[in-house]
């Protein structure tokens, strides 16, 4: 595997952060010292799941400061510029001390983002989605209907779990093209699925193991 590595810097220019992170799930959260919020890496994709829980700890240094420079390393797959695992290194600006923040193994293509915007800013972390559960018998025109006026309600943020995939903010026309009848799958069982995300045990394609394996289909 190639191997390139890259300091953050916020759009701002600032290089010294705050930094929320769960290393279990490998998701992060940094806050430049202008107060700029940017998700690490992917970490959009499961981070609204992860704080239906808890807010993923800030790091401390043991020096006890709390403002990191930040790096990223890549490994690209073999003779690729795919991205096949990134892992997240903090510098406290205090003492110089250095720790990992969180290593995350990437199983979807392209990965183009992961390199061009490895800080992915955010306006509202915090804003939590509410969950409203439906389940109807529909016809197909109805239930693009039924998408489309959810999607209009006054700050209707839609969040769907598209089959295999994390739950995560969706355009309604890329919900309403997976739910074409003219596509493999049976509608109804994509508009069920549009319905339930998937629980935290089955993320990443059912495999236990694979908490830290990003996968998108
Ligand atoms: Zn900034
Ligand atoms: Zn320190």
């Amino acid at each position: 595997m190639g191997a390139t590595s890259a300091d953050l810097r916020c759009p701002c220019g600032s290089t010294e952060f705050v930094v929320r992170a769960n290393a279990t799930q490998s998701v992060g959260l940094a806050c430049c010292t202008n107060g700029h919020n940017a998700f690490l890496l992917d970490s959009r994709d499961v981070w609204f799941d992860v704080i239906q829980d808890s807010k993923p700890r800030q790091l401390h240094c043991r020096c006890k400061a709390h403002v990191f420079g930040l790096s990223v390393d890549y490994a690209f797959r073999e003779g690729t510029q795919t991205v096949g695992a990134v892992s997240v290194h903090a510098r406290c600006t205090a003492c110089g001390a250095a720790r990992d923040v969180f290593d995350v193994e990437i199983d979807y293509e392209p990965t183009d983002a992961l390199v061009a915007r490895p800080l992915d800013p955010v306006d509202d972390p915090w804003l939590k989605a509410e969950r409203v559960e439906l389940t109807g018998l529909w016809q197909p025109r109805d239930f693009v209907r039924v998408l489309r006026f959810a999607a209009d309600l006054p700050k209707a943020r839609p969040l769907f779990a598209l089959w295999g995939t994390p739950v995560r903010e969706t355009p309604v026309d890329e919900v309403v093209q997976h739910s074409n009848p003219r596509a493999s799958s049976p509608l109804c069982s994509r508009a069920r699925r549009s319905n339930h995300p998937p629980s935290r045990a089955t993320r990443g394609g059912g495999c236990p193991s694979s908490r830290s394996t990003r996968r998108r289909t």
